[in-house]
């Protein structure tokens, strides 16, 4: 099958998806990394008799490095195993949390190391919200990481935050903290929504591109593509010194077709020549609706000889195939891009041959010079 369009924005979407995949398993193996020296230091300077980062650290380690290896093998999808370090490090970090305020005994012997390194993690936890899952997911995830935080300071710290002496401090060290977070959750919400809004006109400029070079009719590349796509081929062409042929082929009589059958008709009969051109032509070839009932093949590493036996057979699909239910034929203009002539001389060579081919009497493919075929030295002639 011959592509309608050069780069379908389907093909471009995956291939971005794929680029953007390999990107984030880079990004998420640095992070990896830099999580797994953080905890190894936290667990050589930890307190000695801290039991929990004595036993837990180590296995979160242990967790992360499998994570970055998983990530590399490919052992889960991206998604899930995004998901599942997100699940980890909530549990680890607002566990942590926990073990704080409920058991570790009174809130001032904690709030140095709560208020100058732990509200650290919970603050890391809820910008990797935003970064693993969605907008608006993340922030659902980051509302309640904060209020588990607040909840966690309210039943496991409320009646310590005032001294006995009437003192506020850790009070005062909480709620400014807790004002911290709130702030960073609505500056990286704000980050997320931009984001997702940037995203949302690029790939609204992507279909406007795309429709921009589609002929709505048959799907075809149009005009505009096709003069890219021409652009391209000869560049390369002229690049690596392998031939580029065209075909230029326009319906006969076609206005008579309309006239007897009705315009709808005559659009089903695009359509249809469309899709036999689809059909026979090859992977690297583009195929456009030059003009109304004109098509043009851009055949890349084609010679001459090559691309009037394609025309040829072009020729027989469509006299034998009926498009649309109606007799319809067409006539073949084929020419090779020569290092001399620009893409208006390459095309006006092979529209020329298209009219003389069309004056001597339809239904044929006139090429620039005669190429043996079958021991006859002609170019090749239809049977009308
Ligand atoms: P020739 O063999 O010399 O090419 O004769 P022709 O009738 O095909 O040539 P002409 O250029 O005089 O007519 C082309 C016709 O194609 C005229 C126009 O109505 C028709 N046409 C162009 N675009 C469309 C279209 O999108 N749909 C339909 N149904 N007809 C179209
Ligand atoms: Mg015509
Ligand atoms: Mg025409």
């Amino acid at each position: 099958m011959g592509q309608a369009m050069t780069d379908t924005a389907p093909e471009r979407y995956t291939t971005e998806l794929r680029s953007l995949a390999s990107r984030k398993r880079r990004v998420y193996t640095v992070a990896a990394a830099a999580g797994i020296a953080v905890t190894l230091l936290s667990w050589v300077t930890r307190d000695p008799d801290d039991i929990v980062v004595e036993i837990i650290y180590p296995l979160l380690a242990v967790a992360l490095l499998v994570f970055t290896v998983a990530l590399h093998r490919r052992w889960a999808s991206l998604h899930a195993l995004e998901r599942s370090v997100l699940a980890l490090l909530t549990l680890v970090i607002l566990g942590r949390l926990a073990w704080h305020l409920l058991l570790g005994g009174h809130i001032d012997d904690h709030l140095l190391v709560l208020v100058g390194g732990h509200y650290w993690a919970v603050a890391a936890l809820i910008v990797a919200g935003f970064v693993l899952l969605d907008r608006d997911l993340g922030l659902r995830f980051g509302t309640g990481v904060l209020l588990a935080s607040v909840l966690l300071v309210a039943v496991g710290a409320g009646p310590e935050l005032v001294g006995p002496d009437g003192s506020r401090q850790a009070l005062l060290y909480l709620v400014r903290l807790h004002g911290f977070l709130l702030t960073l959750l609505v500056l990286v919400l704000a980050v997320a929504t931009l984001r997702e809004q940037l995203h949302r006109a690029l790939s609204r400029a992507e279909t406007f591109e795309e429709l921009a070079s589609t002929d709505a009719l048959t799907g075809l590349a149009n005009r505009r593509a096709a003069v890219d796509a021409l652009a391209r081929e000869v560049r390369a062409a002229e690049r690596y010194g392998h031939p580029v042929s065209v075909v230029v082929l326009d319906l006969d009589h076609f206005k008579a077709v309309n006239d007897a059958h009705g315009h709808p008709a005559g659009d089903a009969v695009l359509v249809d020549v469309a899709v036999a051109l689809s059909e026979q032509a090859r992977d690297l070839d583009t195929i456009a609706r030059w003009g109304g009932e004109e098509f043009l093949v851009i055949a890349p590493g084609t010679t001459h000889a090559e691309a009037v036996a394609m025309a040829e057979r072009l020729r027989a699909v469509l006299a034998a195939r009926r498009p649309g239910g109606l007799e319809v034929t067409a006539t073949f203009g084929v020419a090779q891009h020569e290092s001399a002539d620009g893409l208006e001389g390459l095309l006006s060579r092979a529209d020329q041959l298209l009219y003389d081919a069309k004056a001597a009497g339809r239904n044929q493919v006139l090429g620039e010079r005669a190429e043996p075929r079958g021991g006859q030295a002609t170019s090749a002639e239809g049977p009308g």
